[in-house]
């Protein structure tokens, strides 16, 4: 049996929501190996009391002050410690028993935990890509400052991560996202512009929170995940292409200087990637279900509609724009996906909400940490102003 200090401790920000649950499956079937340190949710306590009765982590952290009495007393005789609050959030992932931090948890809000930890010393298995998306160049400075590694578990970019195994030293000629094209694809600008939130929620291939599900159906999670690639694998903005892929077995495509192309593949599950980048460099056996190839005689392939899809363009411009604009970007389009779901702005608004606060927010060409909480704070008021005009 492995002993206690030869497992790898993690902690979980955000272990209530849809990658957090499927991660503490992984571990559940695996507890040879890890050890669930710490447990963070926002508001839903219930859940996160029964984790934490269930893998007796070391501490928990509700986001929601107002929670923090019903936590602590459900978990009052169960030896866990129990915090409440953002800066608690902060200061845990600090903890000297962990190892590695899992961003699972959702928006902005990930940035400065990620950044804690990383200072820390903590690996980080990030599936908080707003992170990368609003501050990569400082996120991934400091990462290699505190010589720390990023596990991606976003499943195109633990492609990419898993097919440049043993390539370290070859260099990408580029990279291909693929994207399933989410629910509306196919549809035109009249049909997007009458779809409803409940229809928004149904994605084709993948069971995920709200939010990205909201961002796959207008493929800004494209968008951001084209800008988390650039700064996880260094990337040049023109090394970078999208690739639609209804079936979502091929999950991301590395093509080489010497013209050879390696994708990776596989029935789409997030436990397959959280479980790689929790368990790396080791490949663990996992029970999931097998690709049958004769399950899908044919994969296909086909650009994206950027006409119809228009935040897929304003990622890739806020990219090449570089500076505070992907901080802009992914703040007003957190308020334009919160108002969509709030159904207080039609599904073609998202876009328009985005762009306004990318043409009114002042660039900033090198930010400093303060600067993207402000341009954050400026582009979530500016997209709250620019709404007012739609509802
Ligand atoms: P969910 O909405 O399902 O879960 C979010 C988690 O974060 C919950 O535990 C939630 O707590 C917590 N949380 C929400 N807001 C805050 C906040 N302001 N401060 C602290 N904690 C908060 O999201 P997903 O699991 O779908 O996504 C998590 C991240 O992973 C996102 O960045 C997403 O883009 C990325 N990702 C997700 C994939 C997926 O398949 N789901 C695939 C690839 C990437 P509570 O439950 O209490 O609200
Ligand atoms: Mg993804």
């Amino acid at each position: 049996m492995t002993k206690e200090k030869d497992k790898r401790h993690i902690a979980i920000l955000g272990s209530t929501g849809s990658i957090g649950t499927q991660a503490l499956d992984v571990i559940a079937a695996n507890t040879e190996r890890f050890v669930v340190e710490v447990l963070t949710a926002q508001s839903n306590a219930v859940l996160l009391i029964e984790q934490a009765l269930r893998f007796k982590p070391n501490c928990v952290v509700i986001g929601d002050e107002s929670k923090f009495a019903q936590v602590k007393d459900a978990l009052w005789s169960a030896d866990v410690k129990v915090y409440a609050g953002k800066e608690a959030l902060a200061q845990v992932v600090e903890m000297e028993s962990i190892d590695i931090v899992l961003t699972a948890l959702v928006g902005f809000a990930g940035l400065e935990p990620t950044i804690r930890a990383i200072k820390a010393g903590k690996h980080i298995a990030l599936a908080n890509k707003e992170t990368l998306v609003v501050a990569g160049e400082l996120v991934t400075a400091l990462a290699r400052q505190h010589a720390v590694n990023i596990y991606p578990v976003d499943s195109e970019h633990s492609a990419i991560f898993q097919c440049l195994a043993g390539e370290w030293n070859n260099p990408i000629e580029k990279i291909y996202l693929t994207a399933s094209g989410g629910p509306f694809r196919g549809r035109s600008i009249e049909e997007l512009a009458k779809v409803t939130k409940a229809q928004a929620l149904k994605h084709p291939n993948w069971d995920m929170g709200a939010k990205i599900t909201i961002d796959s159906a207008s493929l800004m999670n494209k968008g951001l995940e084209v800008i988390e690639a650039k700064w996880l694998f260094q990337l040049k903005p023109e090394q970078i292409d999208v690739i639609v892929h209804p079936q979502s077995i091929i999950h991301s495509i590395v093509q080489f200087t010497d013209g050879s192309m390696k994708a990776q593949m596989g029935l789409p599950d997030m436990k397959l990637p959280i479980q790689y980048a929790i368990a790396y460099p080791e490949r663990i056996y996992a029970d999931f279900p097998r690709f049958n190839f004769m399950n899908y005689p044919s994969l296909t392939f086909e650009q994206p509609d950027r006409k119809s899809f228009r935040c897929l363009d304003l990622a890739f411009e806020a990219m090449h724009r570089g500076g505070n604009a992907p901080c802009v970007l992914n703040g007003a389009n957190e308020i334009a996906v919160k108002l969509f779901l709030e159904e207080k702005i039609g599904f073609l608004q998202i876009p328009e909400v985005v762009e306004h606060a990318m043409n009114s927010v002042p660039f900033i060409e090198k930010p400093v940490l303060q600067d993207y909480f402000e341009s954050d704070a400026a582009a979530r008021a500016s997209a709250a102003s620019a709404s007012l005009g739609h509802r």
